[in-house]
């Protein structure tokens, strides 16, 4: 079995009747490119950056992440590589930073509300994705948006960035920027958001712990948590369209993008991409081969 999906590799993700859709690969490292390129990914659709972060007793240095996300692009060969800023908080944590323990984390202070509140973080971290850019093709995700503002407020800070590359004659390029749609409150203002953003990429993870209200670590929850909800497909659907009303293309990323129930209802709805684990890549394309 195996070995028949083998052979798909370097063939396309395409319908009989011909509709294409990227199949990419989600992330949690470097150490994980074997794995993606074995797989015949597409590109990256989410590298995880928290593990630059976690499992240490400082931040890591501008240098460091430069380093990590060079190597990212440069594996990749010219394939998009999507790196998503930090996201740190609820079930990620790291002692040096001193987040306060709290009462509800997955409602807390967490992602890009950390790298807002503390732009000094995220400053260096930008610095050193847009650095990284003239190595390949990058893109940069921003996680857990909720508001125009908030989008607003990182490309100011993305602004100072730039002026600041420019002005030590630092070589960066411009890079497609994107957001994740994993709150209710971003699909529902997915239309004027679509209006800011390069792409959506939506979290199915987090989107179906905040729509059904179910802490997707519980498991004594587990037969409630359905991400087949119609609620979440609605969303799903209403995201894509916003999307592609504005232009701009939109992906999954959550775990609900690798399951090969909806493969087909994705495609239909005119998904643009899937990142899921390497090893499900080839599954999903022969899915996508088979479909009419
Ligand atoms: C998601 O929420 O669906 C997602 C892809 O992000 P994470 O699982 O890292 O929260
Ligand atoms: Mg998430």
């Amino acid at each position: 079995k195996k070995n028949l999906l083998l052979k798909l590799k370097g063939k396309e993700n395409v319908t009989k009747s011909g509709k294409k859709i990227n199949i990419y690969a989600n992330i949690g490292s470097v150490g994980d490119m074997g794995y993606v390129l074995e797989n015949d990914a597409g590109g990256i659709g989410l590298f995880r950056s928290e593990f630059l972060y976690i499992g240490r007793n400082e931040l890591p240095t501008e240098e460091e992440q430069f380093q990590a996300y060079k190597q990212a692009v440069q594996n990749m060969a010219g394939k998009k590589v999507i790196i998503r800023t930090l996201d740190i908080g609820a079930d990620k944590q790291a002692d040096y930073l001193n987040l306060e323990k709290e009462e509800n984390p997955a409602l807390g202070y967490r992602a890009i509300r950390i790298c807002l509140s503390q732009p000094e973080i995220f400053k260096v971290q930008l610095r050193a994705l847009f650095r990284a850019s003239v190595y390949g093709t990058l893109s940069i995700m921003y996680p857990m948006i909720t508001s125009v503002e908030e989008v607003m407020r990182i490309k100011e800070i993305v602004k100072e960035v730039k002026a600041e590359l420019k002005a030590s004659d630092t070589p960066y390029k411009d890079v497609e920027e994107g957001i994740m749609i994993e709150t209710p409150a971003a699909a529902m203002i997915s239309d004027e958001l679509a209006e800011l953003v390069d792409f959506f990429s939506i979290g199915t993870n987090d989107l179906t712990q905040y729509t059904l209200a179910i802490d997707r670590q519980n498991e004594k929850l587990e037969e409630f948590y359905n991400p087949h909800h119609k609620a979440i497909l609605k969303m799903i659907k209403m995201v894509v369209d916003n999307a592609h009303a504005a232009g701009k293309w939109a992906g999954i990323c959550g775990e609900l993008g690798a399951d090969t129930e909806l493969t087909e209802t994705f495609v239909n709805m005119g998904v643009d991409e899937l990142s899921v684990a390497p090893s499900m890549i080839l599954k999903l394309r022969k899915i996508v081969r088979e479909m009419e």
